[in-house]
């Protein structure tokens, strides 16, 4: 048994420190232009003050600051955008698991995160709680082993690593006995957005552990891998961890050749390689960051073109009902 650190807990002062709605975030940029939005009422806005530091000041187009500014856009409604486009309700029979792809299971620990992106599905998804720790897990992973092909758990949210690190260590060490499970996956914007977060405590946990350790981070632009989002990396590698990024294609934000192409240039540098690029889930509210299957497909031709295969992340869309991913890749010809 180890012990939890309480010095290891400045992250979540860090988090509370953060910006809350749009027109101090503005402020703080000197931007002078709308003030606040009526979309924040619907979805709050959350930016940690590292992630709006790496904006550019002055510049409403700053691709950092297009993925968390509200706007009144997201108010519009259109006909193929709507709430629960991948009909995840449906795969959500216990709460908080979510069982639709084969082998593995997915465990949402937190319906919240330390940023909230405009473009997120999360801003319709019904979490009965935004406080992580509410829910004994034990029983809960003890019926997820009793299905024999189950072989990983997904540790999903909202952002799981938003949970404390007393939850996060009772999750692995119940996982540990479970001798079926040979990989504990860790999908998390934390590392980009609030890299303080990979503590002590995380580091102990992960590095402790018998089972193979996949961390998925989710960046979208090469402007949010900082030095110190590049510091919580190796120490995830320090602990064992294979880490991977995801990444959602969005206008104006990162929907041409050249920022892919360094965005994964820059992954690779602090030890991540490109894993999936998804077209945008259709929710209803984010047909602005919208980019059509024929464009990410030119895109696409372009970034392989120009990057060795193990840089060239997979394209990607979520179809309902399918048990994978399916991938767009254009075909030759
Ligand atoms: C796609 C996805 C998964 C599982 O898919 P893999 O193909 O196994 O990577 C798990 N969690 C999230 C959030 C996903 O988007
Ligand atoms: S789930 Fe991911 S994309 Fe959605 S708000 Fe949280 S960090 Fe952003």
């Amino acid at each position: 048994m180890y012990k939890m650190r309480d010095s290891a807990k400045s992250w979540q002062k860090n988090l509370a420190h953060g910006f809350r709605s749009s027109k101090a975030l503005l402020q703080y940029l000197d931007i002078h232009a709308h003030a606040s939005c009526d979309a924040e009422v619907v979805f709050a806005t959350r930016v940690p003050k590292h992630f709006a530091d790496l904006m550019e000041k002055g510049n409403p187009d700053d691709p950092l600051l297009l993925q968390v500014l509200a706007t009144n856009e997201e108010l519009e409604t259109h006909a193929s955008f709507i709430e629960d486009p991948l009909q995840e309700q449906s795969y959500n029979k216990t709460p908080g698991v979510i069982h639709k792809y084969h082998g593995r299971v997915l465990l949402v620990l937190t319906g919240a995160c330390a940023i909230n992106c405009r473009y997120c599905f999360r801003r319709h998804f019904s979490y009965e709680s935004n406080n992580p720790g509410s829910k004994n897990w034990g029983p809960i992973i003890d019926e997820i082993a009793k299905d024999s092909s189950i072989s990983e758990i997904i540790l999903s949210g909202g952002d799981p690593l938003l949970a404390s690190d007393e939850l996060l260590r009772q999750v692995v060490d119940k996982i540990e006995t479970e001798t079926q499970i040979k990989t504990l996956r860790i999908h998390t914007r934390m590392p980009v957005v609030l890299p303080e977060r990979i503590n002590e405590n995380i580091q102990t946990i992960l590095s402790q552990s018998r089972l193979n350790k996949v961390v998925v981070l989710h960046s979208n632009h090469p402007n949010e891998l900082s030095d110190a989002v590049f510091a919580a990396c190796q120490k995830l590698k320090q602990s064992g961890c294979h880490l991977l990024n995801q990444s959602v294609l969005l206008k104006k934000i990162n929907d041409d050749s050249e920022t892919l192409v360094k965005l994964s240039h820059r992954l690779f540098e602090i030890g991540v390689l490109p894993y999936y690029l998804h077209l945008l889930d259709k929710v209803r509210g984010v047909q602005h960051f919208h980019v059509p299957t024929e464009k990410a497909q030119q895109i696409f031709a372009k970034i392989q073109a120009r990057l060795p295969g193990y840089l060239v992340p997979r394209l990607a869309v979520e179809i309902p009902g399918k048990s994978s991913k399916t991938l767009i890749h254009p075909s030759l010809s």
